[in-house]
């Protein structure tokens, strides 16, 4: 395979669909003459749980690192923002690449991880089309037919994978609600709330702490103190409160005062009844 620009759908048109049980040959390590030549010039674009990971191995403030690591998009149908990881200098070489290979390695991208594994999702999956995955197999790769046979299951398991997926499943869901087809997309005022609660975490948990939010919305005690405390418990209630601002479900509790409150307002405003001659 030459290294055509890889789409959606050529991938859907043009590579074999994978089964977890398929095997293929691979082995990336130091010492193969492209050691780390993936990790420069490559488009990755991060998930909200990559972005987690990174700031806390980095040890940096969400905003910091967006800033400093990252380039900001949107996407069309949904319009939705996305990150990419910034490469560096003339080269384009990942920030975190170093000669001895990635110096973020155990907290290295979903992306990276899954190299040379894809994963595509058709537009209306159904029974018989459905998620898959797919090996890519680029000129600049000499890893291929090397070492080791793996199955696709035992790379992702192998790479870390399986978390990673299983900590994203809320913002899967969220990018695969069913009530985008029948949104406008997000309304521009909403943008940075989404980008906010997607990438920025830490300022989402002052948004959440330092704000007349908790105020708003109905939050059990145990439930505070767990996103108070831990990444991963608060980018789960993220999500919960994008579905419930994006979409409406009930994934989150408006107190009664505020209720009431608002349908006392709704009352006072409302144009008296005409009176009679
Ligand atoms: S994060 Fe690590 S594996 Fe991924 S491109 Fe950068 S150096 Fe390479
Ligand atoms: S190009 Fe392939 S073999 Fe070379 S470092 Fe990257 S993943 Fe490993």
């Amino acid at each position: 395979m030459t290294d055509k620009p890889i789409t959606r759908e050529s991938i859907l048109k043009d590579y074999p669909r994978m089964k977890p049980d398929e095997r293929f040959v691979f082995e990336c390590r130091p010492g193969v003459s492209c050691f780390t030549c993936c990790c420069q010039d490559v488009s990755i674009v991060l998930t909200p749980y990559d972005v987690l990971r990174l700031t806390r191995v980095l040890n940096m403030d969400s905003s910091d690192f967006l800033e400093k690591h990252t380039i900001t998009g949107v996407t069309s149908e949904p319009n939705f923002p996305v990150v990419l990881l910034k490469m560096e200098g003339e080269a384009k070489r990942c920030p975190f690449v170093g000669e001895q290979g990635c110096s973020v390695y155990g907290d290295r991208p979903w992306a990276c991880r899954m190299y040379p594994l894809g994963a595509a999702e058709p537009e209306n999956p159904n029974p018989t089309d459905h998620a898959f995955h797919f090996l890519l197999k680029e000129d600049l790769c000499k890893g291929h037919g090397e070492g080791r046979t793996w199955t696709v299951r035992e790379w992702i398991a192998n790479q870390g994978v399986e978390e990673y997926d299983m900590m994203g499943a809320s913002f899967k869901s969220l990018m695969l609600h069913p009530g985008w087809s029948k949104s406008e997309g997000i309304p521009a005022g909403k943008l940075d709330m989404v980008y906010m609660a997607c990438y920025d975490l830490d300022r989402f948990r002052r948004f959440v702490f330092e704000t007349k939010f908790m105020e708003y919305f109905e939050v059990d005690e145990a439930l505070a103190e767990a996103i108070a405390m831990d990444d991963e418990e608060l980018l789960d209630f993220a999500m919960q409160w994008l579905r419930f601002s994006l979409f409406g479900d009930r994934t989150m509790k408006v107190r009664k005062s505020v209720i009431e409150a608002r349908r006392k307002a709704a009352e006072s405003a409302a144009p008296s009844a005409p009176s009679a001659p």
